[in-house]
C-alpha cells in the first residue's frame, strides 16, 4: 500500500489515468453464475465496490431530469436512521448502483456528451448485424429519455456508417466520453464460451467525485440469438442490451428477481418502478 502522500498521489493518478475500471460485467441471461465473481475481483482490484452501497448520496443532491411516475417518485424519500445514515426507499427496493468508493457512486454528469459507438463482427451475417444494430439504437434512446442524459449516436448507427468490431478495437479502450458496444460472435475466442457479456469501466476523480470517463462493453451473439425479438419491457433481446448499458450509465444489479437489473433475467422480468428510478438518479449528477 501507499506509504507517503507522493506514493499515494501516484497511486491515484494511475487509478484515474489507467482507469478505475469496473466492470460491472455481468452477465445476465439464464444459466450462468461464474462471471458474477470475475466481475467481482476486477472491480475490488481498482479500490471500487462493485454493486455500490447505497443511492441515497445520489439522490441527496441529484438533479432528477426526467418525469417519474407516483410509484417510482415515491422511492425518492428519504429516512434518516437511528446511525445518521441515510437509507432510501430505493435501496430497499432492492436497486443498487453498479461501483462505489469513498468519493460516491460512479455517475456520469448531466452536460457531458456521451458518445456512442456500434461495433458488429463481421463473422456475424449481414441481416443479424442489421437487427443487431437497430435493437442498440432502440436502447441508446430508450436510456436518453429515461435518464435525461445527453447520449448520442456517433457511430455504427447505420447500414452506410456499420462500423466492424476489429480484434485491436475490443481489448482497447474508447475514447473519452465514449461508450463503446463490441458485438462478438460467439465463436470469437475474445470472449471465453460461458462469457456472455463484460462492461468495462475507465474511471477518474475530479472535485470528490468518480466521474466516467468511458465505457467499453462486449457482449456475446449468443445473448441475441437466444433471447426472444419482444419489446425492451419483457425479457428480450432489448432486455437484455438494456441491462448491459446501464451498467455502463452506473446502474449495478438489483436484488429484485423482477428487475431488469438482477444478475439473470427471469421470465418475469420488467421494467420495475425502483429501476425507473434507478435510471432518473444515473442521470441526475449536475455539472
Ligand atoms: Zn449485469
Amino acid at each position: 500500500m501507499a506509504r507517503n502522500p507522493a506514493d499515494r498521489r501516484r497511486l491515484y493518478k494511475r487509478i484515474s489515468l489507467l482507469l478505475a475500471g469496473i466492470v460491472a460485467g455481468l452477465v445476465l441471461i439464464a444459466y450462468l453464475a461464474g462471471p458474477e465473481q470475475k466481475e467481482a475481483e476486477i472491480g475490488l482490484r481498482y479500490g471500487l465496490t462493485l454493486d455500490g452501497k447505497s443511492w441515497s448520496t445520489a439522490i441527496d443532491e441529484g438533479n432528477i431530469r426526467v418525469e417519474l411516475d407516483r410509484d417510482a417518485a415515491k422511492l425518492l424519500a428519504l429516512y434518516s436512521t437511528g446511525s445518521g445514515n441515510f437509507i432510501s426507499e430505493l435501496d430497499l427496493a432492492g436497486s443498487n448502483p453498479s461501483t462505489s468508493n469513498r468519493f460516491g457512486n460512479l455517475l456520469w454528469p448531466q452536460c457531458t456528451r456521451i458518445a456512442t459507438e456500434i461495433f458488429i463482427d463481421q463473422d456475424i451475417p449481414a441481416a443479424t448485424r442489421s437487427q443487431m444494430r437497430d435493437a442498440t439504437i432502440s436502447v441508446f434512446l430508450w436510456l436518453k429519455e429515461l435518464t435525461g442524459l445527453y447520449i448520442v449516436l456517433t457511430k455504427g448507427s447505420s447500414e452506410r456508417g456499420e462500423e466492424f468490431s476489429s480484434a485491436a478495437q475490443r481489448i482497447s479502450t474508447p475514447d473519452d466520453n465514449t461508450i463503446a458496444i463490441h458485438w462478438v460472435d460467439k465463436e470469437n475466442t475474445v470472449m471465453s464460451p460461458d462469457e456472455l457479456a463484460a462492461a468495462t469501466m475507465w474511471a477518474t476523480q475530479k472535485r470528490g467525485q468518480q466521474i466516467p470517463r468511458s465505457t467499453r462493453i462486449r457482449i456475446s451473439s449468443n445473448v441475441f440469438d437466444t433471447m426472444p425479438d419482444d419489446e425492451i419491457d419483457r425479457k428480450s433481446r432489448k432486455m437484455a442490451i438494456a441491462h448491459e448499458l446501464s451498467h455502463a450509465l452506473g446502474i449495478g444489479h438489483s436484488n429484485d428477481p423482477d428487475s431488469y437489473m438482477y444478475p439473470v433475467l427471469a421470465p418475469s422480468a420488467s421494467i420495475t418502478p425502483a429501476d425507473r428510478t434507478a435510471l432518473a438518479i444515473a442521470g441526475s449528477r449536475a455539472c
